[in-house]
Parts: structure tokens; C-alpha cells; sequence
């Protein structure tokens, strides 16, 4: 006699990875149901993430083919350029100042992807707002405020108790709640990684001259300096400093910060008003040794939490839920056990190259950019300028930062499961 399940999948933590993957699922017939801590509206509140995502064209692609074009266009700014320059001046990243750049042109690759963007700036709370409207109008459950608190997996089920003592029962837990993952814990996934001694500073700012929609990337001594176009002539920006000035620079006076806002950002877009709080988050690499175990995978930054140089963090968590709902919907529509290794091994063969180069790949970046040996500086500006007068590498570059590479989920695809 079949075992009577709460739902199809359990997915602990309803973020950003977690909400997408859910309605994946419930696009191709699965029953997901969502637990969180923090109900969507407390992840709604203004003081709750400051922080912009840089979407890679095929990642939002995803989100357009599951219904949420309507909410997020009219928040996401085209990334048409990318500039990213070596220099040790303050000021902005334009090649007249350093012959050490590189330079990314959408309309380099215009003819592979339809005249899609490098990517689409989003300020993360209008993309949980989407992502909480799209998972409320499917009818999905979320169990939320509620904490999964420990899982326990038998033959035929995976049991899932919640902190308030309810017992929830499917073939497949999911575990999605960030990098201190109690599901990732649960089923003896042991991590490797460390911390970085830098913190990101993030806060957002209105500029005097239009941006025209290039991202920057200047590498300053205390780390890369990123400026992000956002919608209404507003850029978000990411600034990588030492751990104790990024604290310090968040309790400075408004006037204070500005001033050492300037120093490093120029006048190349004029003036430049800082709206809102200023936001710092601690930077470290945390990779999962593997990424399923019986009844049980793990997806976004439960994971793989990676450092943001290159804005690829939830970029990984969006093309994992992709690929891992493919995975489950085809199952079973087949007639599998959705949580049998079999099936949960075809999700960690897929994604896990993808996640491990892309990870290795960011903790070489973050040690050659953060780094002022003159001879490392000198190695990299000739490498930038290098791949800069190579059209095929320039091309590779942007099709790998656009999720656009190898066997890509039918989802990133913009095709329907
Ligand atoms: C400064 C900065 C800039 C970044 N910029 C970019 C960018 O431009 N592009 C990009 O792709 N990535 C970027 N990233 C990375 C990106 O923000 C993260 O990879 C992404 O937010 C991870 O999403 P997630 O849903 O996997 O995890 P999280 O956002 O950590 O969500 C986990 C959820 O699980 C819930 N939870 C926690 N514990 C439990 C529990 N016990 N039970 C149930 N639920 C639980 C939490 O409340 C939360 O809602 C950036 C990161 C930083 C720090």
C-alpha cells in the first residue's frame, strides 16, 4: 500500500532559488509545498536584502516561461556592456584610462540569442515580489513563519519535522535554506570552503548622466568595485573593501561615505546620490561535496554560496532549479521515484561540473583581483587586454556569464516542461 505523502516535494526555504523551483515543479505537474522562517511579506520589507542581482539572459528566461514576465519587466535594466578595468586610480572604468580592460558588447552575439542582453539588472526585492505573487496565484503552499528543524530518511519517504513539532512526509526534501542548511547537515553532506577577509558593501545610487546600461567592474586595492545599471537611471553598487573599512563604512555619516564613494567612483557619471541604507554582507566560498543523498538534493547556496565578483551566486541556484525540476517532472511522469538515487543522480551529474568549475573558477578571480603584487597586477592587465583582442574568447565569456554553455534545462531554454 502506497505510503500517503503531504506533498511531492518538501522544499525547505522559499528564497529566491527556492520559490523558482517550486513553481517549476507545479508547472510540470508536481505537488511542491514551500517552509520558511520569514513570511513573504517580512522578505518584502525594505530593510530586509538592498542587494541587485545580475540575471544571466537564460535565467531570466526561466522566469519569463513560468509567468513572471508581467511582474519583473518593468524592473530589469538591459546589460548591454560589460567594462570591466584594471587601474589603480580612483574613477570610473573607462578604457581612456587604463589599456589594461576588457570589454563585453551584447551585439557581439546578437545573432545566437535573438537579441537578448549580457544579462537584466533586478533589484532583489521586486524579484521576491514576483516570485511570492506567481507562487501565491499557483496555489502553492507555504508553511511559513516555520523552520525546518530535522529530517529523518526511511525507505520509502523522507520525514521532515518543523520547529513548532508538525511532521511533514514526501519522497524528496529539498534542502534550499542557505548555506547553514539543516537538510544539507541532516543527510551528512560535508562542505569545503572558507572565508574571505572582505565584506561586500551594497547600496544604491541615482546618477546625474545616463548610465546607458554598461555594468563597470574596477579593481580597486581592497577589492573589485562593481556599478550596475538599474531602471530609472540608478545603478546598484558592490563594493568589495577589508572586512573592519566595510564596517566602518556602513556606520559612517551619510557625508562621510559619500566622500569615500567618490574617491573610488569619479565623476564620469556626474553626481551620484545615494539612496537608502547601505547594506554589508560577509563574503565566503561554501561548496557541497555532493549535491543529492538519499531522498534528498540540495539547490542555490545550500549548495554553493560563491563569492559575488562576478554576480553568478543565484545565477547557479536558478539554472539548478531548471535542471533539477526537469529531472523530477520527467521522472515521474514515467512512473519513477522521484526521490530513488537513480533519479537524484541524473541532477548531481548534470549540474555538478557547471557548479565546481564556475565556483574554482570565481576563488582564482577574487584571489587575482583583490590583489595588488605588482607583478600579479601586471599578469592580469596583459591577460584582460589579451582575451579583450580575441573576438571567440570575448564571445565565450559572455555566452558562459549568459548560462547560455553546454546542455542547458529545456526551462533556460525558454521552453516549457
Ligand atoms: C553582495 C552580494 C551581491 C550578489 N550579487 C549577485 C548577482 O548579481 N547575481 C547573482 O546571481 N548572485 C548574486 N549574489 C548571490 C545571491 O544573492 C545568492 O546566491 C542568493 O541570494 C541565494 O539564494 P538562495 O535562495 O539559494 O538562498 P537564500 O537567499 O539564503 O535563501 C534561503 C531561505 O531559506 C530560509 N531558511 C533558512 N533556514 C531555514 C530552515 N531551517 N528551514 C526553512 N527555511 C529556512 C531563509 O529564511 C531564506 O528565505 C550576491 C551575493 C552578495 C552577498
Amino acid at each position: 500500500m502506497a505510503i500517503p505523502h503531504d506533498a511531492d516535494v518538501i522544499i525547505a526555504g522559499a528564497g529566491m532559488a527556492g520559490a523558482t523551483l517550486a513553481l517549476a515543479l507545479h508547472s510540470g505537474g508536481l505537488k511542491p509545498v514551500l517552509i520558511d522562517p520569514m513570511p513573504f511579506d517580512a522578505q518584502l520589507a525594505p530593510t530586509f536584502d538592498g542587494r541587485s542581482s545580475a540575471i544571466a539572459f537564460s535565467c531570466f528566461r526561466q522566469w519569463r516561461t513560468l509567468g513572471l514576465a508581467e511582474a519583473l519587466e518593468p524592473h530589469a535594466q538591459r546589460m548591454d556592456e560589460i567594462l570591466v578595468t584594471d587601474g589603480r586610480t580612483p574613477g570610473a572604468a573607462t578604457p581612456g584610462q587604463s589599456p589594461f580592460f576588457l570589454h563585453f558588447d551584447s551585439g557581439e552575439i546578437a545573432d545566437r540569442v535573438e537579441g537578448e542582453p549580457l544579462g537584466y539588472m533586478l533589484e532583489n526585492r521586486h524579484i521576491r515580489a514576483g516570485l511570492a505573487q506567481a507562487v501565491i496565484a499557483a496555489g502553492i503552499e507555504v508553511l511559513a513563519p516555520a523552520r525546518v528543524a530535522g529530517v529523518e530518511v526511511a525507505s520509502a519517504a523522507a520525514k521532515v519535522t518543523l520547529d513548532d513539532g508538525r511532521v511533514l512526509s514526501a519522497p524528496l526534501v529539498i534542502g534550499a535554506e542557505g548555506r547553514g542548511s539543516i537538510v544539507r547537515r541532516a543527510a551528512g553532506i560535508d562542505t569545503v570552503g572558507w572565508d574571505y577577509p572582505q565584506t561586500g558593501v551594497v547600496c544604491t545610487v541615482k546618477l546625474e548622466r545616463p548610465h546607458g546600461g554598461v555594468a563597470h567592474e574596477y579593481f580597486l586595492p581592497g577589492g573589485p568595485f562593481a556599478i550596475l545599471p538599474l531602471t530609472e537611471n540608478r545603478a546598484s553598487l558592490v563594493w568589495t573593501e577589508k572586512r573592519d573599512r566595510g564596517e566602518a563604512l556602513k556606520s559612517a555619516r551619510p557625508e562621510v561615505f559619500h566622500a569615500h564613494l567618490m574617491r573610488r567612483f569619479g565623476d564620469f557619471l556626474g553626481e551620484v546620490e545615494v539612496m537608502g541604507p547601505v547594506f554589508t554582507y560577509p563574503l565566503s566560498l561554501s561548496l557541497a561535496e555532493k549535491l543529492s543523498a538519499p531522498r534528498t538534493a540540495l539547490l542555490g547556496d545550500a549548495a554553493h554560496g560563491v563569492h559575488p565578483i562576478a554576480g553568478q551566486g543565484l545565477n547557479l541556484g536558478l539554472k539548478g532549479a531548471a535542471a533539477l525540476a526537469e529531472v523530477l517532472v520527467e521522472a515521474s511522469r514515467i512512473g519513477e521515484d522521484i526521490g530513488s538515487e537513480a533519479v537524484l543522480d541524473r541532477y548531481g551529474r548534470w549540474r555538478r561540473f557547471d557548479t565546481m568549475s564556475l565556483a574554482a573558477g570565481m576563488d582564482a578571480f577574487v584571489w587575482l583581483f583583490s590583489n595588488d603584487n605588482p607583478l600579479i597586477r601586471a599578469a592580469r592587465g596583459v591577460g584582460m587586454a589579451a582575451v579583450n583582442r580575441i573576438a571567440p574568447a570575448r564571445r565565450f565569456f559572455m555566452h558562459e556569464a549568459g548560462g547560455a554553455v553546454g546542455d542547458l534545462p529545456r526551462l533556460l531554454r525558454g521552453e516549457a516542461l
